[in-house]
C-alpha cells in the first residue's frame, strides 16, 4: 500500500466486535467490508490467548495486521500463526509464583479444557486454545472477599497485576491494552485511530484513540460516564455487540467522507 494509512481501528471482542452469547460477528461484515475497501486497518485487541485469536482473525480477513493478545500483554504478530510454541516463559513464572500465594485463586492452567468449557461457555476446541497461554492468567477466585485482598495484597508485592475484565479475575505481570495499542500506532503512523470496546479493561484504549465508541452490552453493567464523553470524542452505541460495531462505524465513515467531500474540519 502506498501513503499513508488513513485509519486505524482498535477493537475489543467478547462483547464489541463478538456477540456476547453466541460469538458471532456478521452483523459487522458491512463495516468491515468498508474499512477493507479505503484500506483500513482493524486490530483485534482481546483477554483472548494468540491461539484462540489467530483462526478467528483469519476468518475475519485481518491476517495482514497484529493483534493484541491476553488483555494487552503480548502481540500476535501479522501473519504469524497462533498454534505455534511461543514462548511461554512469562507464563511459567507467573505460575510458579501463584503457587506460593495465599489460596482461593483457580487459573486457567489449574484447570483442563472441560473445566474452561464450561466457566466460559466455549466449544471444547476452543478452551483448549483458551487455556494455550503466553502471559497471563485468567481464573476465577472461590475464597472469600477478606481472603482475596490478603491475595491481592500478596501478588501485587510479588509485582503481580490483576484485572477484572468480564467474567474473569485476571494476573499478569503488567502491561495493557493501551500500552500495545501505542506500540502498533507506533509502527503504523496511521491518520486517525479508533478504538471500540465495552468493559473496563477497554477504558484506557478508548481513551488513547482519537475517536472511542462504548459498545452497549446489556449483560453487564454500563461503564460509568467517561470524562470525554462531554465533548462527543467518546460516544455509546445503542445496539449491542457487532450491531452496534456496525452502526458507530457505519456513521463515523459517513462523517468521514462527508467532511472530506465538503472541505469542513471537525
Ligand atoms: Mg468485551
Amino acid at each position: 500500500m502506498s501513503g499513508r494509512l488513513p485509519l486505524l481501528v482498535f477493537t475489543d471482542l467478547d462483547g464489541t466486535l463478538l456477540d456476547h452469547e453466541t460469538y458471532d460477528w456478521s452483523p459487522a461484515r458491512p463495516a468491515l467490508d468498508r474499512l477493507a475497501g479505503i484500506g483500513a486497518g482493524v486490530i483485534l485487541a482481546s483477554s483472548k490467548t494468540a491461539a484462540e485469536i489467530a483462526p478467528l482473525r483469519d476468518e475475519l480477513g485481518l491476517s495482514d495486521w497484529p493483534a493484541i493478545v491476553e488483555n494487552g500483554c503480548g502481540l500476535l504478530e501479522a501473519g504469524a500463526p497462533g498454534d505455534d510454541d511461543g514462548d511461554a516463559t512469562e507464563y511459567q513464572r507467573l505460575r510458579t509464583i501463584l503457587h506460593e500465594l495465599p489460596t482461593g485463586f483457580t487459573g486457567f492452567g489449574d484447570m483442563d479444557a472441560a473445566d474452561i468449557a464450561r466457566l466460559t461457555g466455549l466449544p471444547a476446541d476452543a478452551a483448549r486454545r483458551a487455556g494455550q497461554r503466553r502471559f497471563s492468567e485468567p481464573g476465577t477466585w472461590t475464597g472469600t472477599e477478606v481472603g482475596l485482598a490478603a491475595f491481592l495484597d500478596a501478588a501485587r508485592a510479588n509485582g503481580i497485576h490483576a484485572r477484572r475484565g468480564g467474567r474473569f479475575l485476571t494476573l499478569s505481570f503488567g502491561g495493557t491494552k493501551a500500552d500495545r495499542m501505542d506500540e502498533v500506532i507506533t509502527r503504523y503512523r496511521p491518520g486517525m485511530t479508533v478504538a471500540l470496546g465495552d468493559a473496563p479493561n477497554d477504558v484506557e484504549m478508548l481513551q488513547r484513540a482519537d475517536r472511542g465508541i462504548i459498545v452497549a452490552n446489556p449483560a453487564s453493567d454500563p461503564l460509568p460516564e467517561l470524562d470525554d464523553e462531554a465533548d462527543g470524542r467518546i460516544t455509546r452505541t445503542t445496539r449491542p455487540g457487532p450491531e452496534g460495531w456496525a452502526e458507530a462505524m457505519l456513521a463515523l465513515q459517513d462523517k468521514l467522507n462527508h467532511h472530506e467531500d465538503t472541505g469542513h474540519d471537525g
